[in-house]
């Protein structure tokens, strides 16, 4: 069953009606009454006959009929009681605003199992507890105790929050924006985020998802279901609180430099949502995806009357990384014919000042016909002779005739554009106070469809040898460790593909030169103890190391030196390991997030990685694009293509070792974090290196 009875009751309860202003019970009921809900209200109260002119019921049976839709607001004590009855006359759908359930702590908490049981077994759904209700403007209904219902409009709206639902309603009715559903979900007993983003997103009336959410209750499938509602439709939200990934301490460098927000971030990115950092924000966006079709590319054209306000413009174009549209020879030359000679004819096209009406008609029918445009910013300031209801009218008349392409409007002042913004606003044109946030608007629709245009998501599957991981996996659990040294770290990694140093360990000088001897000079050093992570930060590697001289001095310093400065480390020798060749130390690891799994890194490497903190982050498993993508996402990228001169590196190897970690982690659960740090990578044609490895895991 979908969510139907609950948007579009034929007969609604109202269990604990009141008629005592202030309460809830009361309310919510004239919520429904002065909205104009035209099915049956029951009100249930054993103690009044007659509630606001309705014939009121001692309690659910009597009402002789199965509403469709319950609301129950009694006292939390007595809601399991009520939901027995509910399971005994066969409702099926509930709405529970009363609080003092899971939020309130351990009593509140039993509570609430106890109405989920009783509600599984007899196969009703409940939104709440501890929530505001549910509005739906186009059906009259206004079940809930939020504010007066709002307009019907195009956006969908779930909130986690009720009071933060009471302000967006009211700041909705201040700035008539409209509806298509408000959900408070509040604790989420059985309907929860995903329930109601999938009934948006089926639901014809709703063009925009939008939402406030604090946790989210499953991460693989709302992933995978968000994902698939973004290609139908946008989905806009805020969200407070990282996970707990970030609060624990980590070992690895992945780990200490993974946010509490970086999961969401991932999570964001992959599945199209767009997040929002205010109510403001989000009904701006909104209002641009709902009232005007998406633009087919980037190019943005501005008109206005005002210089000042078209560079601010073209500013903000720039920054936002959207490209200025080169308007065609054939636009310039009708501008030319029809506008003064003082107007600019190019992007962007200043009308003047004393631009009335027809001018601005004239110049943005043009502008929308050029092919080199794809979206149009009509800017506005109230100068003496400027009409701004009569432009705000034609640009409406134009967006009905051509719509085609997106047409945003800021008109810069107060009271002077007053009446225009409302006109603009009925007419479904998006408007915005402020060039910036009119340009924000633009990019945000940019990249949706950008995200929406990308390549379908293959993800390669390379061969390996898993049963080798899986030996090594497994033995460490079973002994209770953690800490995959480095030796079987590099065996783990070679099995899925990656090339490491050849090396052995050596307890004495003497072995230690006739390892390098055959491993073939240079070679480096490196401290071989359990208890030491980071191995340089103490002193314990050594690199380019030549003569079997420098090999067995090297040895001596750095056993005398680490034991001097660690007592008590358990030093198990030194290992000497082949050179590799010179490239760039990038680092590729993992962080696995407990609802949302493995998050993939990608950043210049070495020892200097937390202090440069230049990474980029992916939720696993990455597809080819997607390994690049966290490339050029960051800084590094540059310099990894070559600058000034300098030969890039190969950028493929990089992307597919990703790939291959990206595989690894997401077949074996059980690795909790991993750094490969440095891996050394050189120019197309080279074999890149994974010279350190670190490998953490955990039962699973
Ligand atoms: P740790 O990270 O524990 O300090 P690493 O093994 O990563 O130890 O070594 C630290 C740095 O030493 C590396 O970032 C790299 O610059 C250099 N290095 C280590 N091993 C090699 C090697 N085999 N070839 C070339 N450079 C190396
Ligand atoms: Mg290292």
């Amino acid at each position: 069953m979908g969510l139907e009875k609950f948007f579009n009751p034929d007969s609604v309860a109202i269990i604990g009606a009141s008629q005592k202003k202030g309460k809830v019970g009361y309310e919510i009921l004239t919520n429904l009454i002065s909205a104009g809900y035209p099915g049956k209200l029951f009100p249930v109260n054993n103690k009044a006959d007659m509630i606001e002119g309705l014939k009121c019921y001692p309690d659910l049976e009597s009402i002789g009929q199965i509403p469709d839709l319950v609301i129950i607001v009694v006292p939390a004590q007595v809601v399991p009681d009520v939901m027995q009855q509910c399971a005994k006359i066969g409702v099926k759908s509930v709405i529970i605003i009363t609080a003092g359930f899971k939020e309130s702590g351990k009593e509140g908490r039993e509570l609430e199992k106890r109405v989920t049981q009783i509600a599984k077994r007899a196969g009703i759904r409940i939104i709440g507890p501890n929530c505001l209700g549910v509005i739906v403007p186009a059906n009259k209904l206004n079940a809930s105790f939020g504010g007066d219902l709002p307009v019907a409009g195009e956006t969908g709206y779930i909130s986690q929050s009720g009071a933060l639902l009471a302000a967006i309603l009211d700041m909705a009715n201040e700035n008539g924006v409209g509806f298509s559903k408000l959900v408070s979900i509040g604790n989420k007993a059985d309907i929860d985020e995903l329930d109601v983003m999938k009934a948006l997103g089926s639901d014809p009336d709703t063009k925009v998802i939008a939402g406030y959410l604090e946790s989210i209750t499953d991460g693989n499938a709302f992933v995978k279901e968000a994902e698939q509602i973004s290609h139908e439709k946008p989905i806009l939200l805020m969200k407070s609180g990282g996970t707990s990934a970030g609060a624990k301490a980590a070992s690895s460098h992945t780990g200490s430099l993974a946010g509490s927000e970086t999961a969401y971030e991932c999570v964001f990115e992959r599945a199209g949502i767009i997040r929002c950092e205010s109510i403001k924000q989000q009904f701006d966006y909104a209002q641009a995806f709902a009232y005007q079709p998406l633009p087919k590319g980037t190019r943005v054209a501005v008109i206005t009357n005002a210089g000042g306000a078209g560079i601010m413009a073209a500013d903000a174009v720039e920054n936002q990384n959207l490209t200025f549209a080169k308007l065609s020879d054939q636009t310039v030359q009708k501008l030319a014919d029809n506008l003064p000679a003082a107007a600019n004819l190019y992007n962007p096209i200043d009308v003047l000042g004393d631009a009335l009406a027809d001018r601005y008609e004239f110049a943005l029918n043009v502008v929308l016909d050029d092919p080199n445009v794809d979206v149009v910013l009509v800017l506005l300031t109230p100068q003496a002779m400027t009409e701004s209801s009569a432009t705000a009218e034609a640009i409406v008349r134009i967006s009905q005739q051509k719509n085609q392409k997106p047409i945003i409007a800021c008109f810069l002042g107060a009271s002077k554009v007053r009446e225009a913004i409302q006109v603009l606003r009925k007419g479904r044109i998006p408007h915005y106070d402020s060039t910036g946030g009119a340009v924000s608007a633009i990019k945000t629709m940019t990249d949706y469809v950008r995200w929406l245009s990308r390549p379908k998501r293959v993800v390669k599957l390379f061969p390996v040898n898993r049963r080798k991981v899986e030996n090594i996996v497994e033995r460490h659990l079973r002994q209770g460790i953690r800490e995959i040294g480095e030796t079987e770290s590099k065996e783990i990694l070679e099995a899925y593909g990656f090339v490491t140093p050849k090396g052995s360990i050596a307890t004495t000088p003497e072995q230690a030169a006739n390892i390098a001897q055959q491993l073939g000079y240079p070679v480096v050093l490196k401290i071989w103890s359990p208890d030491i992570l980071h191995k340089s930060d103490v002193g314990g590697v050594k690199v380019g190391l030549d003569s079997d001289r420098e090999v067995m001095d090297a040895f001596d310093l750095m056993m005398y030196r680490i034991s001097k400065k660690l007592p008590h480390a358990n030093i198990l020798g030194v290992l000497v390991q082949e050179m590799c060749e010179r490239g760039k130390e990038v680092i590729l690891g993992v962080h696995r997030d407990p609802h949302f799994g493995p998050l993939m890194m990608f950043g210049m490497g070495g020892i200097m990685v937390e202090v440069l903190k230049d990474v980029s982050f992916y939720l696993a498993p990455l597809t080819s694009d997607e390994a690049k993508q966290m490339l050029i996402n960051t800084k590094t990228y540059k310099m990894l293509k070559g600058v000034r001169g300098q030969e890039g590196v190969d950028i493929e190897t990089i992307a597919e070792g990703l790939q291959r970690l990206s595989q690894l982690v997401t077949e074996f659960p059980q690795i909790q974090e991993m750094d490969i740090n440095p891996y050394v990578v050189g120019p197309a044609g080279t074999t890149a290196v994974a010279v350190d490895a670190r490998i953490s895991v955990e039962k699973v």
